[in-house]
């Protein structure tokens, strides 16, 4: 049996269904699993952490990332660039990726989340050139000790037969199909506390055939695994929908079996009243990458209408190529300003964001045994220092997302801590960190 306890917190935000918060109180740990929260809680053996300057929370669940764009930030052809002209620019570059490209930025963009406090992260891996399997971000999340929901994306219309990504980037449905059978044999584990579950994830309706979506869901039913793709994401993204397939996006969806609480979608930037309606009746999930959004120029996608409406929302940094960053705790913030933005200063609080960065995220994975600090629920917990100049001078230091620190003090992730005093614990990030720029250099050429 291993025990850990966290001592003393100056601010215990528990995201249980209360919303409860805790003051000076502990939190125990016994394998993995949250054993107690309470004032003056005693374990002997246990391993202290002490938390008397730190505001602790659940850790923050990521819904929506390419880990695999760690290695195109930045790139200077596609950094001013619409969604369609941006993709047209990193094709090329992403065709020559292998193994061992897709296994480093991985790496690197695990660890990236693990420091802004990410425990929990889904994956979305939708090219497979040179040999490149989804294997490779699996070990990598494996690695580093991240909890972690890669999906088997895919493309397959490439540009001979009127799609946006080169030929060279496509696959065959059929070996599309047969591989995504294959991962989740081998990886999906369903069961509570899991640490890899593994999802089905077209790229994109621009860039499968309506049958690779129509099968992949019915593929997904069968397995008793999750749907993901990105969904409404501009208005080009609309208009294609329209002129080729007629209809709506949200439409285009429900035909081909993509509603319902195992599918969640990314962006929706431009869902309508209905759609939204629809989402909310169906359970169907979103992830908001509102870095993306403001990035990419997309829009502010209406979270406060759809959180009115009872939709569940998480939160996406999107891949690094189109943020360029990958910190989770910044884009809860930027959650919250993007809803001012177009509401108003009360549209969004920063505990509400913080609330869709972790319990609705969870909630949006599948994962009710996440995103809560929660008696029998997983040891996923951030710890939060308050004490540095970052929080200097708050009234609130709980309001985290208002004036907080960016990155975390402590990760534990499953009761095994992943971030120890600043520093990633389980990785030498020094040697990542350098891999990383060398592949770079390599593909810039
Ligand atoms: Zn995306």
């Amino acid at each position: 049996m291993t025990e850990i306890l966290i001592r003393n917190a100056l601010a215990i935000l528990t995201m249980d269904d209360a919303r409860r918060e805790l003051a000076g109180e502990d939190i125990l740990i016994r394998d993995g699993v949250i054993a107690a929260l309470g004032r003056g809680l005693s374990a002997e053996g246990a391993e202290v952490i002490e938390a008397s300057g730190c505001v602790v929370t659940p850790g923050l669940v990521n819904t929506h990332h390419h880990l695999y764009q760690t290695l195109t930030r930045a790139v200077p052809g596609g950094q001013d660039a619409l969604l369609f002209g941006w993709l047209k620019t990193l094709y090329p570059i992403w065709a020559r990726f292998g193994p061992e490209e897709v296994y480093t930025s991985a790496l690197t963009g695990l660890a990236e989340l693990a420091l802004s406090g990410c425990t929990l992260t889904s994956d979305h891996l939708y090219l497979y050139p040179n040999g490149a399997r989804l294997d490779d971000t699996i070990a990598a999340a494996q690695e580093i000790g991240l909890r972690f929901q890669p999906t088997r994306g895919a493309m397959s219309i490439g540009e001979s037969v009127g799609g946006l990504p080169p030929d060279s980037l496509v696959e065959r449905e059929a070996d599309i199909l047969n591989d995504a059978i294959r991962v989740i044999d081998a990886h999906h584990d369903a069961s509570e506390g899991a640490m890899v579950r593994v999802g089905i994830a077209p790229c994109s309706p621009f860039s499968v055939s309506r049958e690779l979506m129509r099968d992949a869901a019915l593929l997904a039913r069968d397995k008793r695994v999750m749907l993901h793709t990105h969904l409404a994401e501009n208005d080009e993204d609309v208009a294609y929908s329209l002129a080729s397939f007629g209809c709506r996006p949200g439409q285009y969806a429900e035909d081909l079996g993509w509603t319902g609480a195992d599918v969640w979608h990314a962006h929706c930037v431009k869902l309508d009243a209905q759609e939204i309606d629809l989402f909310a009746r169906t359970r169907t999930g979103v992830a908001h990458c509102p870095c993306s959004n403001c990035r990419l120029g997309s829009g502010i996608a209406p979270i406060r209408a759809m959180r009115d409406a009872g939709l569940r929302v998480g939160l996406g940094v999107d891949g690094s190529a189109s943020n360029d960053s990958g910190n989770l705790i910044l884009e809860a913030r930027q959650a919250m300003l993007l809803q001012r933005v177009a509401r108003g200063a009360d549209a969004m609080s920063a505990r509400e964001a913080l609330e869709i960065a972790t319990r609705g995220g969870a909630d949006v994975l599948g994962r009710p045994d996440c995103g809560r600090l929660v008696p029998g629920k997983r040891a996923d917990i951030a710890l939060w220092d308050v004490t540095g100049i970052d929080s200097a001078g708050s009234w609130d230091p709980a309001a985290l997302l208002l004036a907080g620190p960016v990155r975390v003090k402590h990760l534990l992730v499953e009761g095994r801590q992943v971030v120890r005093d600043g520093h990633v614990a389980t990785l030498d990030l020094p040697r990542v960190i350098e891999r990383q720029n060398r592949l770079a250099a390599a593909l810039r050429g």
